[in-house]
């Protein structure tokens, strides 16, 4: 029987098999998910919006089990793992407090009619197709919404978050979401296809690589489904000659160091004026030098493992590819400690556009580093890949900044900081860095049928 399994990448030790689901069980969760929509849909908003608010309580309540069970599962030190915890916590209060009233039906002018009036209906049941990275705070943007919304969902997790996934389908059972509203299925990507597919299911959401978005897309188109497609990154972080050299070093070295870099929105390529290109490297270099790799438990810990091993090695490579093909590796890169999927944080120059780490995300802790001789040549350089997620630009002269931001093709521009996600904000990109957006008000209109009622 096919099993999904937990693996610690601290100490590479597995930690739980769970049983995946049998094809012969797919018609049985859509048939759950779908009989589920009609009560669901039919419960008054304010009663979703108290349900989604139980369940922003429990995230708070138990951010600290929430926190260590991820640290184990995917490697995330414990206070960033806490702190997406009560992330996804706030995303659920955010629905649960403005829901209610983005549902409202929107009166315009009649034109001759007796009413004309705008409703938000929800859709039907939804397939989710979720990473590993952020495991709470990835799912909480998509299922937050569209249970608000009045849809149901199928949420297939990644591979090796299974515990996780159980527990946040333990999490909504007991604030109160019927058990057949949401449902945690361990189901192979085949499986996955069939769902969407399904005349049951009306949209699939996916939030992890161009491979699989695209290939959950093409099921999507083909059965005439709505997709939403939020994929990855390689965003450019852009310092402008005014922007304190040392001080955007340190900041943006932390940022990518977060998480062990394995952030679609990591600041991935750093941009500065040749000019300030040595003081610049030699910042990013200490920071890197001095993060402290280790157990994500232990309070001390910068940055744990990679992942997996797996993981680990495929960025390894790509750094070790990047110096053959003539990049200067100014720190780390390899593989270290004696067991898991650690691997030395790297700073890398001298990267051109002949080289694959010019164009490809890198996820894992390494910082490209770029020199350039003008603002022009700073954007199109940022501009210059597949993706298009976000990007920031630093300067003391705020309005000089945000006019370079604004000629950054992304989804999300800023200035004097990097990737902040709040709930109230829109999250996604453009390119290949997918379409649609999560969170806020943009995030509950991706599932929504906007319905005319026009009385004559
Ligand atoms: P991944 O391999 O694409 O996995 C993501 C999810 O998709 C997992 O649940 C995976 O299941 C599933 N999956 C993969 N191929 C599938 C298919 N053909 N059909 C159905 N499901 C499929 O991505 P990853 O490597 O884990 O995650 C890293 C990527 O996600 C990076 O590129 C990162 O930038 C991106 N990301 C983007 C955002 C954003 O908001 N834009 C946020 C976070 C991450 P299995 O685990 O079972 O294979």
């Amino acid at each position: 029987m096919a099993t999904f399994t937990t693996t610690n990448p601290t100490t590479g030790r597995t930690e739980q098999e769970y049983s995946a689901l049998e094809d012969a069980d797919v018609d049985q969760v859509l048939a759950r998910t779908a009989g589920a929509f009609a009560d669901w849909s039919a419960t008054p908003p304010d009663r979703r919006a108290a349900i989604l608010s139980r369940v922003a309580d429990a995230y708070d309540a138990r951010s600290e089990e929430l926190g260590r069970l991820i640290a184990t599962e995917m490697g995330k030190p414990l206070e960033q793992s806490i702190g997406e915890a009560r992330l996804a916590g706030a995303i659920y209060r955010w629905y649960a407090e403005h829901g209610p009233e983005l549902l409202q039906p929107e009166t315009l002018d009649p034109q001759g009619a007796e009413e004309s009036l705008v409703q938000t209906a929800p859709i039907g049941p939804l397939v989710g197709v979720m990473p590993w990275n952020y495991p709470y705070y990835q799912v909480a943007r998509f299922v937050a919404p569209n249970l608000m919304a009045g849809n149901t969902i199928l949420l297939k997790h990644a591979g090796i978050c299974a515990a996780s996934a159980e527990l946040m389908e333990r999490i909504l059972h007991e604030a109160g979401v019927p058990t057949d509203a949401y449902l945690d299925v361990r189901a192979s990507h085949e499986q996955v296809a069939r769902m969407i597919a399904d005349p049951r299911v009306r949209g699939v959401s996916l939030t992890g690589s161009e491979k699989a978005g695209a290939s959950v897309a093409e099921t999507a188109a083909q059965h005439l489904k709505k997709s939403v497609l939020e994929l990855g990154g390689s965003d450019p972080l852009i310092v402008l000659e005014d922007g304190d050299i040392d001080e955007v070093a340190r900041t943006a070295a932390t940022a990518r160091l977060s998480n062990a870099g394995q952030a679609c929105n990591s600041p991935k390529r750093l941009i500065v004026p040749n000019a300030q290109l040595d003081a610049f490297v030699s910042a990013v270099v200490e920071v890197f030098r001095q993060a402290r790799l280790g157990d994500p438990l232990d309070e001390h810990t910068d940055v744990g493992p990679l992942s997996s091993v797996a993981a680990r090695d495929a960025v390894e490579a790509q750094v070790a590819r990047a110096a053959e093909q003539g990049a200067t590796v100014h720190i780390g890169g390899a593989a270290t400690g004696d067991q898991g999927a650690f691997l030395e944080p790297a700073v890398l120059t001298g990267v051109t556009e002949e080289m694959d780490a010019y164009r490809e995300e890198i996820f894992g802790p390494v910082a490209v580093i770029h020199g350039v001789d003008s603002v022009d040549e700073a954007v199109e350089l940022a501009n210059d890949v597949p993706f298009g997620l976000s990007g920031s630009v630093w300067g003391n002269d705020l309005e000089r900044a945000q006019e370079v931001a604004d000629r950054l093709e992304v989804g999300m521009a800023y200035v004097n900081e990097h990737g902040t996600t709040l709930p109230g904000l829109p999250f996604g990109g453009v390119k290949r860095s997918g379409f649609g957006r999560e969170l806020g008000r943009w995030g509950m209109g991706e599932f929504v049928n906007v319905r005319l009622r026009r009385t004559a």
